[in-house]
């Protein structure tokens, strides 16, 4: 494995800074991940170049916007590899993408008394929009069971899946403790009942390859800040053929082919889905990140982070009281942990203070902390441009808390 991990920092603008007059060691990439300069670049190129409104404007600034707005497009279906670039719809982000799923594809194909199967470990935002829909029309939420390293209880997934299930929802990984999920399984599982599956790739994308045709999922969902690009952009990727069928989600300007007061037709995909003007420096911004990450190699940056992963748990391992939180065989670059009694908040704080962000809580999981019967954890969060010598200072830093604290 072939990585400049000094050059690679040096894209980084921010790991330049200081925090409390200490070097930023920065731990909290499962929450957003830091931008290089090519990103920042690039949006602002569009405010400084060619910023326009984009589809409608016959005008040159208008057309560049244009081309730059769907090129950002091309780049997400290459990346992913969907079929069509119309399968491609941008969103705010996965929370966004996710309550789109929960309003459309729900106004279109779910009654009362339909069921959606979750699971144990997901991220709020992949429960809170089914719960609102279970309110607004009476459907069911059901969810895969876990065990005690973190992993899916697979062997209940057939008793779970039955023909009230319209839709199963699962995370591709963990964002509280890094547990990979099997969800090629899951998928071939949910298909062979005719059941369409939305992935989460909320903490996937920025870490492992994804091909969306090979994985056969009919949604996948994920947003830029979490993949070094910016804030407010997002994508859920969807099959043509369920994309087609699903009602807008929002109405206004850009989806819409034709209006008058006795009705409207829609435009087609992915317009459909983007009222509005888009954020046309959030996809360029992107695209941008996604030429960043294939500059490096997804998989490199997969390799380099197993490395780190290794490492911290190694180094962790030897500060007596700790207890780990997420101990599946496949795991991301995800440490969930604690130490002894101590509050993870009071840790969290210590640490902030010498310089080193890591997160504390529950990580929007609280389901899966009532499972584990904790309040919270102390998450490390790893990242291309994090280094072995950060996670000896973690350690180190840990230790020494630890130690404050008897
Ligand atoms: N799903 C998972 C697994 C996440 O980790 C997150 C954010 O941490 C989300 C969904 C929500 O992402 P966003 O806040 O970017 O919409």
């Amino acid at each position: 494995m072939n990585i400049d991990i000094d050059k690679i920092r040096s894209d980084f603008p921010i790991l330049n800074e200081e925090v409390y007059g200490k070097p930023l060691v920065y731990f909290d990439n499962a929450a957003t991940t830091h931008k290089p300069q090519v990103v920042i670049d690039a949006i602002s190129e569009v405010y400084k170049k060619y910023n326009s409104n984009i589809h409608r404007g016959v005008h040159y600034l208008s057309n560049v916007c244009t081309h730059a707005h769907e090129d950002a497009r091309k780049k997400v279906q290459e990346f992913i590899n969907a079929a069509h670039s119309h399968e491609i719809i941008f969103t705010r982000g996965t929370t966004e993408s996710i309550n789109l799923l929960s309003t459309s594809f729900a106004d279109t194909f779910l009654k009362e008394g339909d069921e959606v199967l979750i699971s144990q470990m997901e991220h709020h935002s992949n429960i809170v929009p089914w719960q609102l829909l279970e309110k607004r029309k009476g459907i069911v939420l059901k969810y895969i069971p876990i065990n005690k390293t973190g992993e899916l209880e697979m062997d209940k997934l057939d008793s779970l899946i039955n023909d009230k299930t319209k839709l199963v929802a699962i995370t591709h990984i963990s964002n509280a403790l890094g547990t990979i999920n099997r969800i090629k399984t899951i998928i071939d599982k949910a298909h062979a009942e005719d059941i369409p599956v939305m992935i989460d790739g909320a903490q996937a994308v920025q870490h492992v390859k994804i091909d969306v045709q090979e994985l056969d999922c009919d949604f996948y969902v994920f947003s830029g800040h979490k993949l070094y690009g910016p804030t407010g952009i997002g994508v859920l990727y969807g099959k043509e053929k369920w994309l087609d069928k699903m009602q807008p989600y929002h109405g206004g300007g850009e989806m819409i082919k034709t209006v008058s007061f006795e009705g409207t037709t829609f435009n087609e995909l992915p317009f459909k889905f983007e009222a509005g003007t888009p954020d046309f420096s959030g996809s360029v911004g992107l695209g941008a990140a996604i030429d960043y990450v294939k500059s490096i190699g997804i998989e490199v940056i997969d390799q380099y982070e197993k490395k780190l992963l290794e490492h911290a748990n190694k180094g962790l391992s030897s500060i007596p009281n700790i207890r780990f939180f997420g101990t599946a065989k496949e795991k991301a670059s995800v440490i969930s942990f604690l130490i002894g009694d101590i509050h993870p908040f009071d840790i969290g704080t210590m640490l902030d203070k010498m310089g080193i962000a890591i997160r504390t809580g529950h990580h929007c999981a609280q389901p899966l902390m009532q499972y584990f019967n904790i309040p919270g954890t102390l998450r490390a969060s790893f990242a291309i441009y994090n280094t072995k010598e950060e996670i000896d200072k973690l350690v180190e830093s840990t230790q020494r808390v630890a130690q404050l604290f008897g």
